[in-house]
């Protein structure tokens, strides 16, 4: 298998697409350490997958929350070969003019702790074991870091910062570490908002019809589930499969929802 004897750090892997790396992976022979704020979804993840994974609960915007779980995949695995950035918010399509200015720098602030300084600290704590390892890192972003339309101007910025992030990192990395992301199109999770916004008590799904909008409004006109998405994150996480691939944000996305239809 691609991922036999591979160590891995997931973040956000506690549902939606996260949980469907963290099986796959396993699936393919890694062991993960599995990060998320969720202690709850953590406990269900490694009843389920047993011994491959291990749990640490914890918030992406926190420096040491981060090297914790990167600790633990050393200490456990022996070594870390892949960070697996994806724990991130959505703003629910909030448009600029609908958004009071308050909560337009508490939401922002909120956001890009997630969606952006959350990546920056977790590749931080990744980097030695990376180097030592000569791994790489994935990060996840979106059809929102290249279209207009699939968020408000919060969460369509900080994915297309994540753009920034990769073809950084990837520079300043290199030789050592490859640095890629995958910016994946809609899918069905729990995928929530900024508390600051008022967005935490829904999921997308709850919120629109995402089923429906993909399969209508995507370019190949079908709803993916997130294990749809995982195999581009198997790829760029297996050396074997992508050595030469740095710098790059594959997009899956099928242009996500078509600005004509995401209304
Ligand atoms: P999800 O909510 O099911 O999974 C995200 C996980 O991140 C949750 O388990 C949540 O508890 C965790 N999380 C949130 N904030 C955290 C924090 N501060 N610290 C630690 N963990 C935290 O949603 P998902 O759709 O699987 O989202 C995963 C990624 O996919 C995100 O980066 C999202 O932007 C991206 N994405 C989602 C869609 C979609 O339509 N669902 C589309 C494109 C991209």
């Amino acid at each position: 298998s691609w991922l036999d004897g591979h160590s891995a750090v997931v973040t956000g892997a506690g549902s939606g697409l996260g949980r469907a790396i963290v099986e796959r992976f396993v699936d393919e022979g890694a062991r993960v350490v599995a990060f998320d704020k969720s202690q709850q979804k953590l406990e269900e993840l490694k009843d389920k997958l047993g011994d491959a994974v291990e749990i640490v609960a914890g918030d992406v915007r926190s420096s040491s929350d981060n090297e914790r779980a990167c600790a633990l995949a050393v200490t456990s695995f022996g070594k870390l070969d892949t960070f697996v950035g994806n724990a991130g918010l959505w703003d629910f399509n909030r448009s600029l003019p609908d958004t009071p200015v308050e909560q337009l720098e508490s939401g922002f602030d909120e956001l890009f702790g997630v969606n952006v300084k959350g990546y920056l600290l977790g590749v931080k704590a990744a980097l030695s074991a990376l180097r030592e390892s000569r791994g790489s890192v994935v990060l996840t972003l979106s059809n929102a870091a290249f279209f207009p339309a699939g968020g408000g101007p919060l969460y369509v910025a900080s994915k297309h910062a994540g753009v920034g992030l990769v073809k950084q990192l990837a520079y300043e990395l290199a030789p050592d570490v490859r640095v890629n992301a995958v910016a994946p199109g809609g899918m069905d999770t729990d995928l929530r908002g900024p508390a600051a916004l008022g967005l935490s008590d829904t999921a997308i799904g709850e919120a629109i019809p995402i089923n429906d909008l993909m399969a209508q409004g995507s370019a190949l006109r079908f709803a993916p589930q997130p294990a749809d998405y995982v195999g581009a994150y198997l790829l760029l996480a297996a050396k074997s499969q992508s050595a030469t691939v740095t710098g790059s944000v594959f997009d899956i996305s099928s242009f996500g929802i078509l600005p004509r239809y995401a209304g």
